[in-house]
C-alpha cells in the first residue's frame, strides 16, 4: 500500500492524517515537535464561522504608515522585516478589489457553511463532543458609532445568510454579567462555539490516529528525496530517510519554507498572535467577547480565561515582543472590570497567512504526488475537520462536496 507521510502534528495535519488512516491509508504523521505545539496549541479555542470575511478590504493600504509606526497597535509590521513583506503585501492589497473580494468572501462562506456538518460528525466519532461549547460568541460595541464601522462585517453575513442577534442594554449583561455597563451594543453570534482546550482537541485527535494504527515519528523535515516522477521519501534532520509514495505538507507557516524545497514558491506570511491564559480571573463567562473597537478578543476555556489576538508581522525567527500580549490584557479588563490578572501565562503563535486569507487545499503544481494543506490564518481551528473531510477526498479520489479551485495552491 502506498504510505502517506503527512508534515505537521497541528490540527491540520492531525485531521488529515486521522481521516486518511480512517479511509485505510497508511498513514505516519511527522513533526519535529510532539503533536500540536504549534499555532494549534494556543488560538483563541472559536469556532468563528463567522469571521471568513478577507482582511483586504479597500483602502486597506493607508493603513500601513500606522501599522508600522505603532508597535502596540491592533496590526503592527516590524520595520525592519517590511522588504520581506512586499511581495505578499502586494498581493494582501490587490485582494481588496471589490469584485476579488466578493469571490474571495464566498471561498471563505462556503467552508464555514460546512464546519459544523464536517467538526460534529469528527467529534462524535471520536468521542470528544465534550470538547465544544454550547453557547456563542457576543461581539460588544461602546455606542452606535462603535457598532456603525463594523457595519460591512454585518452586511456581509447577511448575503451569505449566516445568523446573529443584535441586543442592547441589560440584555446583554442578562447574557454575561460581568461586562461593563459602558457596553451599550452587542451582537450574539449564536452559532460561534468555542472548544475547551484546543491543545488537547489535537492530541486526542492523534491519539484516534495511533488507535486506527496511524504511527506518529519526531522529526523535523529537511529535505526530500526525489525522482522523476516525484517525491520518494522525507530527509529527516536527524540523517533519518521516511519512504513515502504520497507527502501531505501541512506544516503551518512553515509550509513555504518545505515548498520551496520542492521548487513551488507559496506566498504564506506568518501573522504572529499572542495569548494571556488567566488561569484564576475572578469572574466566569459562557460566551466568548470580541470588542472590534478594541482589536481583541476573551474565551472561557478549561484552564480559565484567555485573553488574545493582535497581529503582528515579523516573520517567522523574530523572538516575541510580549508587551502586545499585555495591551490586550488591559483592555479585557476594560471590559470585564472584575477580571483578575492573576496566575497568568503568555504565548504567542504563527498564523500560516495567505495574502487573499483563503486556505490551500489541494495538489502540488509541481509534483503529483504532494498535497498541500496550509493557510488557514485566523480560521485553522475552525476549519480543521472540513479541511480534513476535503483533503480525504482529495487524495483518496473521492469528489469532495465542494469546489477545489478556490483553494487552488498555484492560485496565484
Ligand atoms: C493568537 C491566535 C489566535 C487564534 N485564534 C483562532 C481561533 O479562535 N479560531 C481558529 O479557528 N483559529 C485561530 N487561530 C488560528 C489557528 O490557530 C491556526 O490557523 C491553526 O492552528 C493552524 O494549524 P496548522 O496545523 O496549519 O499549523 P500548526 O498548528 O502551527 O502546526 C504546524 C506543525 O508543523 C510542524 N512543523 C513545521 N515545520 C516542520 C518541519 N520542517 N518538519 C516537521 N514538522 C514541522 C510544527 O512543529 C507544527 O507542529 C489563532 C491563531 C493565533 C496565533
Amino acid at each position: 500500500m502506498v504510505q502517506t507521510i503527512v508534515v505537521g502534528a497541528g490540527i491540520i495535519g492531525t485531521a488529515i492524517a486521522y481521516q486518511l488512516q480512517r479511509r485505510g491509508e497508511s498513514v505516519v504523521l511527522v513533526d519535529r515537535d510532539a503533536p500540536g505545539k504549534g499555532a494549534s496549541y494556543g488560538n483563541m479555542a472559536s469556532i468563528a464561522v463567522t469571521e471568513f470575511m478577507p482582511a483586504s478590504r479597500p483602502g486597506i493600504w493607508a493603513q500601513m504608515p500606522g501599522w508600522m509606526l505603532d508597535p502596540q497597535g491592533p496590526v503592527r509590521i516590524r520595520p525592519s522585516y517590511m522588504p520581506r513583506l512586499i511581495p505578499w503585501f502586494l498581493r494582501f492589497v490587490a485582494a481588496s478589489r471589490p469584485s476579488k473580494l466578493r469571490q474571495l468572501e464566498a471561498a471563505g462562506a462556503v467552508l464555514c457553511r460546512r464546519v459544523y456538518e464536517d467538526l460534529d460528525a469528527l467529534l462524535a466519532e471520536t468521542g470528544l463532543q465534550h470538547m465544544i461549547s454550547s453557547e456563542g460568541c457576543l461581539s460588544v460595541y461602546t455606542d452606535e458609532a462603535e457598532f456603525k464601522a463594523d457595519h460591512e462585517h454585518i452586511e456581509i453575513l447577511d448575503r451569505f445568510g449566516f445568523r446573529y442577534e443584535v441586543l442592547r442594554g441589560n440584555a446583554i449583561r442578562d447574557l454575561e454579567p460581568a461586562i461593563t455597563r459602558k457596553i451599550g451594543k452587542a451582537v450574539l453570534f449564536p452559532d460561534n462555539r468555542s472548544i475547551a482546550n484546543p491543545y488537547l482537541l489535537v492530541l486526542a485527535l492523534a491519539d484516534q490516529f495511533r488507535s486506527l494504527g496511524g504511527s506518529i515519528v519526531t522529526g523535523e523535515v529537511v529535505g526530500f528525496e526525489q525522482d522523476n516522477a516525484g517525491v520518494r521519501g522525507v530527509h529527516l534532520r536527524d540523517g533519518r530517510k521516511l519512504d513515502a509514495g504520497r507527502v501531505v505538507l501541512a506544516a503551518g507557516a512553515f509550509t513555504g519554507r518545505l515548498s520551496a524545497m520542492l521548487g513551488e514558491q507559496i506566498p504564506l506570511e506568518t501573522e504572529r498572535g499572542y495569548h494571556t491564559q488567566i488561569q484564576a480571573p475572578g469572574v466566569s463567562m459562557r460566551h466568548s467577547l470580541i470588542w472590534p473597537a478594541k482589536a481583541f478578543m476573551v474565551t472561557p476555556t478549561a484552564g480559565g480565561i484567555r485573553v488574545g489576538g493582535t497581529v503582528e508581522m515579523a516573520g517567522l525567527d523574530a523572538a516575541p515582543d510580549y508587551r502586545r500580549a499585555k495591551v490586550l490584557v488591559k483592555r479585557a479588563k476594560q471590559a470585564l472590570p472584575d477580571l483578575k490578572v492573576e496566575d497568568t501565562s503568555e504565548w504567542m503563535g504563527h498564523r500560516p497567512a495567505m495574502p487573499d486569507t483563503v486556505p490551500v487545499m489541494g495538489r502540488s503544481a509541481k509534483r503529483s504526488n504532494v498535497w498541500y494543506a496550509t493557510g488557514h490564518g485566523h480560521l485553522g481551528l475552525t476549519y480543521g475537520a472540513t479541511t480534513a473531510r476535503l483533503m480525504a477526498d482529495l487524495i483518496t479520489g473521492a469528489t469532495p462536496p465542494v469546489d477545489m479551485k478556490p483553494y487552488r495552491v498555484d492560485r496565484f
